[in-house]
């Protein structure tokens, strides 16, 4: 059975990368009845910390990435790798070493100078057995083999061959006996059986390491695939001076999960000219052999034009969910004004983000008490006074507080002034809204209610 993992060192929160490449491996597990797991690998002590694996679960969650198995921490199968490692030095496939830092850094120094790569020269590595003395400082090294090479054919980037004269033996153990990072993926891999594995390319040179060590333990080799890293929409690595690269700034901006998801997936894969893809759509396109050997540009644009679309196309009780946050986090109560369902359909036209959207329904929700400089100044100061307080006047003495009964109001007060409607609406709308754009006036105005309606022409007059 296919089984794919997400790996991820929590030293920060979770980034756009890394969540594409958790989705891609997400979706290879589930397009193949197969099972995703999550792996934290933590054994980084120093860059290691608490807060980032919560940023990183929160991310997954909040993507709804959800895993099969795990998480898993690396910190807790030290046991494990050291059983591995000692099995590695009892037959023979490590060793240990015990040159010493100077010795190392005197013959890295030299093959510099020589424009060599700098690579230990295998001085430990057939030791007598009288010159082994296990109470002395020593790392424990693979023995990688010397001849011949090592073929995988990546599923991005096509079959590459490294000469196993270009790696040399890999410390797998440090001198505290703490294992090395190719070391226990290599063993995780193994004893999770994952079957592909899916990461960034910047691991590519880790592959031929981590094949001749599932080799020496016999074990059966995943499918690789390097995903090519994420371009900022200047042509420069993607980091923190493009914006937002953390997934949940991404929540906190405003986007939809659905929508992220869906352009993270649009990054780097493609299945003709299809832009808009169900999570389901996903699972059942996605294909590993489709992924782009070139490096994706990042491009706000487009995922902003998702995310509208996805706010405007989702069942309102699919968006609602998301937007509270964002109503919350502005203060607004949605008990103090109409159903929001009803609003959604008619401010999603205008709104690219979530937080773009709270912020259109806050008059329906909460007082204020400031009005948007540039309509105020062109439909109230000077002008709205007459208008503002005959449209009042009927608006006051309706029976029914219905759109139709409004529209009449404010139109009859227009053919009372000799005006047209727009010198009566506008300060009405500026007036009600503290904005010059809105949906149109009746129904504005019947979401907004009566009393608020007068009680805001009044502050509007004062
Ligand atoms: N822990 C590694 C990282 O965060 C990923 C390793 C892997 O996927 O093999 O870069």
């Amino acid at each position: 059975t296919v089984k794919t993992r997400f790996a991820p060192s929590p030293t920060g929160y979770l980034h756009v990368g890394g969540a594409r490449t958790a989705l891609y491996s997400w979706l290879h597990a589930k397009a193949n009845n197969g099972k995703f797991v999550l792996r934290i690998e933590d054994t980084d002590l120093e860059r290691s910390t608490p807060e980032a694996v919560e940023a990183i679960l929160d991310g997954m969650k909040w993507l709804e990435l959800d895993w099969d198995e795990g998480p898993f921490y690396q910190t807790k199968r030290f046991d494990r790798y050291k059983a591995v490692i000692a099995q590695l030095v009892d037959e023979g496939k490590a060793y240990p070493c015990f040159c010493s830092k100077e010795r190392l850094d005197t013959m890295r120094e030299e093959q510099m100078a020589n424009k060599q790569k700098p690579r230990y020269d295998g001085r430990c590595r057939n030791l007598a057995k009288d010159d082994v003395d296990l109470t002395q400082d020593h790392v424990i090294r693979f023995k990688n083999p010397q001849e011949g090479a090592v073929t995988f054919k990546d599923v991005v980037k096509g079959e590459i061959t490294i000469a196993n004269s270009e790696l040399d033996d890999l410390i797998i153990a440090r001198t505290d006996g703490s294992p090395t990072y190719n070391f226990t993926v290599v063993v995780d891999d193994m004893d999770m059986g994952i079957t592909q594995v899916i990461r960034g390319d910047d691991h590519i040179n880790n592959t031929p390491r981590q094949i001749n060590i599932f080799d020496a333990l016999g074990a059966s080799i995943p499918e690789y695939g390097h995903v090519p890293m994420i371009l900022g929409d200047d042509g420069k690595k993607l980091s923190k001076r493009h914006g937002a690269v953390s997934v949940m700034q991404y929540r906190d901006d405003g986007y939809l999960p659905q929508a992220v998801l869906n352009y993270l997936v649009r990054l780097g894969w493609s299945h003709g000219d299809q832009e808009v893809f169900s999570v389901a759509e996903m699972i059942e396109l996605f294909d590993v052999n489709n992924i782009n050997k070139a490096a994706s540009a990042f491009n706000t644009q487009k995922l902003n034009w998702l995310n509208q679309q996805y706010i405007k196309s989702l069942p309102v009780d699919e968006v609602l969910p998301h937007l509270q946050w964002h109503l919350d986090t502005l203060g607004i109560d949605l008990t103090n004004g109409p159903d929001i369902s009803r609003l959604i359909p008619e401010f999603a036209e205008r709104a690219q983000t979530l937080t773009e959207l709270a912020n259109a329904v806050r008059p329906y929700y909460c007082d204020f008490d400031s009005f948007e400089e540039k309509a105020a100044k062109k439909h109230l100061r000077g002008v709205a006074e007459e208008p503002l307080r005959r449209v009042k006047e009927k608006l006051s003495s309706l029976d029914e507080w219905k759109p139709e009964a409004i529209h009449d109001a404010i139109n009859q007060t227009a053919e009372e002034l000799e005006v047209g409607m727009g010198k009566v609406g506008m300060p009405l709308r500026v007036a009600v809204t503290g904005a010059g754009m809105s949906p149109s006036l009746d129904i504005t105005l019947e979401w907004i209610g009566r009393e608020r309606t007068l009680a805001r022409i009044d502050q509007a007059l004062n």
